[in-house]
């Protein structure tokens, strides 16, 4: 029969792309209940789901932020039986950490890191009873590397890293898989918008060397860092899709082979001294120079990963 899939977050970006692409299976092998938070907001995704939407396609309400909208989510589905859980809702945070209200930062950690554990929480005693259970938490790249002014963020994927890394071990031993997705910059509606907001913002309370610094290296750096290796939802969903099909999936999965590299420096050197120097070059030495380096480094990377990488599944 066919696997239920639930997923959070599908109102935009990388959620909807997963539930569509699904729903989208040929052999409609996929029955998807792609949830959000405001059901006012599912438009997108059944204008994007056409046909399918009500087939193989279903939305239902779930907030990850609170314990009785998850409970009652997964109680409407028949038998509580989830075979894949998707957990992909999540929010950004940049800027200077002196111009961020504790709140902003508890709200980041409230979805991102809490959000998940909650549905783990709610699903993950089904899948063990049954012996069976697929789940794939939508990371990102800064929960294993940490990048200047996202501290908050990356400190909540982080936390996303440590609490999967350990729950994925116990969990083999009930043959649930959990596996970790993670991407780099993803091109979704609202990363230009908010580029585009923190350019104009003031930072009264911040001094203002950190203001240059945020406003003229990390942000220009992080347009480049978009323009040139930003990559589709599509990309990203077509990527879950495969660990999903793979008999075995590794546990982290990088979806940029850029990010290769970074993280060889940052594992081959425990004192964390080359990574952070070259965390700094880039960001204050190296700027000026990316629009040349990157495409180079990209094609050097690329060969690199073709060469070496054994394909995963
Ligand atoms: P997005 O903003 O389009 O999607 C995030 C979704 O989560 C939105 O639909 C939002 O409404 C939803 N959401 C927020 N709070 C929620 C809550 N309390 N309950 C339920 N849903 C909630 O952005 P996206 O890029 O598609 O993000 C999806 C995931 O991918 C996130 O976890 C994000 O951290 C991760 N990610 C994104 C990028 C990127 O560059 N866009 C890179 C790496 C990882």
């Amino acid at each position: 029969g066919q696997k239920v899939v639930l997923i959070t977050g599908c109102s935009s970006g990388i959620g909807l792309r997963i539930a569509v692409m699904l729903a989208e299976d040929e052999k409609q092998r996929y029955h998807v209940i792609a949830t959000m938070r405001d059901l006012k907001r599912k438009d997108n995704l059944v204008k994007a789901a056409g046909d399918l939407y009500g087939k193989t396609v279903f939305v239902a309400e779930l907030d990850v932020c609170s314990d009785e909208s998850v409970k009652q989510c997964v109680d409407s589905i028949k038998d509580r039986h989830i075979d894949i859980l998707i957990s992909n809702a999540g929010i950004g945070l940049v800027g200077p950490v002196e111009s961020i209200p504790m709140d902003e930062m508890n709200n980041v950690f409230e979805t991102n890191f809490y959000g998940s554990v909650r549905l783990i929480k709610e699903v993950m005693p089904d899948m063990k009873n049954r012996r069976a259970g697929r789940i794939i938490v939508i990371s990102s790249v800064m929960g294993l590397q940490g990048v200047a002014f996202n501290e908050v963020y990356a400190a909540s994927k982080f936390a996303l890293e440590g609490f999967c890394e350990g729950l994925a071990a116990q969990l083999l031993s009930f043959n649930v898989i959990l596996s970790m997705l993670e991407p780099g910059p993803v091109h979704t509606e609202f990363e230009l918008k908010m580029i585009q907001g923190m350019k104009e913002k003031e930072w009264p309370s911040v001094d203002p060397d950190t203001v240059n610094y945020f406003r003229n290296f990390y942000l220009p750096g992080a347009v480049d860092m978009f323009e040139i290796l930003g990559q589709t939802p599509d990309h990203i969903a077509k990527r879950t899709m495969s660990m999903i099909e793979a008999s075995n999936p590794y546990f982290h999965n990088l979806t940029s082979p850029l990010y290769s590299p970074i993280l060889a420096l940052k594992y081959g050197d425990e004192t964390g001294h080359l990574s952070l120097q070259a965390f700094y070059c880039m960001l204050f030495t190296l700027r000026p120079l990316m629009n040349v380096g990157m495409p180079v480094l990209k094609c050097l990377t690329f060969g690199f990963v073709r060469k070496w990488r054994i394909s995963p599944n």
